[in-house]
């Protein structure tokens, strides 16, 4: 038997470069993954999925940016690594902010309001409905929260709050304008550590065949 027929516990990065990155390690452990911190461009090696978490994306970018992190972020996200992003995370994914340049990572064809909610107090808690989790709402913790201004064809928007999208998908990536990681809110952790365990399985097999080649020469 090979080692391929049993990949194991998908490896699921945190960028820990800045902002909470130990709750959403630990909901990704919940949530079936083996999590792993990552501060450098080298510890994007082997990973079958990664989530960027809050904090300001601004300081985010350019730290990230400046160690060469942001353009291995873009070539493994652009590479099909399934991610998710929380609040700073989902400005991280979007191709733009209506705020003007700042380094992204992009991905999402999603343009984004830093600091959206403004008027309201600039955090506050909300149940919010999320159908393609399940009947059961979510309970959204918004921080400094950005929403989704416009979305492209391609985008499906999973969740809105005030008539704004607050949650959205597309291809392997999928993004929250709240903190899912503050609330034990475990679901969205569950699409991404699903995606990683099949990018996961999808690699081993395809390591296999090319092994068997190898044997069969
Ligand atoms: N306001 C922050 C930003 O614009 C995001 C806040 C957060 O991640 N909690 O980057």
């Amino acid at each position: 038997m090979s080692a391929a027929a049993t990949p194991g516990r998908p490896r699921v990065g945190v960028l820990a470069v800045q902002g909470a990155f130990a709750e959403h390690a630990e909901a990704v452990a919940a949530a079936g993954g083996d999590p792993a911190e990552v501060r450098t461009a080298r510890d994007l090696l082997g990973l079958d999925g990664i989530v960027l978490p809050g904090g300001e994306s601004t300081t985010l970018g350019i730290v990230a940016g400046g160690s060469g992190l942001l353009d291995a972020l873009r070539a493994a996200i652009g590479g099909g690594m399934p991610a998710l992003g929380t609040c700073a995370g989902m400005i991280m994914l979007a191709s733009a902010t209506t705020g003007g340049p700042q380094p992204l990572v992009g991905g999402m064809d999603i343009v984004v309001r830093r600091n959206a909610f403004g008027r309201q107090p600039r955090s506050f808690e909300a149940e919010v409905a999320v159908p393609a989790l399940g009947p059961e709402p979510v309970d959204a913790i918004f921080i400094r929260a950005p929403w989704i201004e416009r979305a492209g064809p391609g985008v499906e928007v999973l969740a809105s709050h005030a008539g704004h999208g607050v949650a959205a998908r597309q291809g392997n990536l999928v993004v929250t304008a709240f903190h899912p990681e503050l609330s034990g809110e475990r679901r969205f952790h569950e699409l991404l550590v699903a995606r990683a365990r099949a990018r996961r399985e999808a690699a081993a097999g395809a390591a296999e065949e090319r092994g068997e080649r190898v044997r069969a020469q």
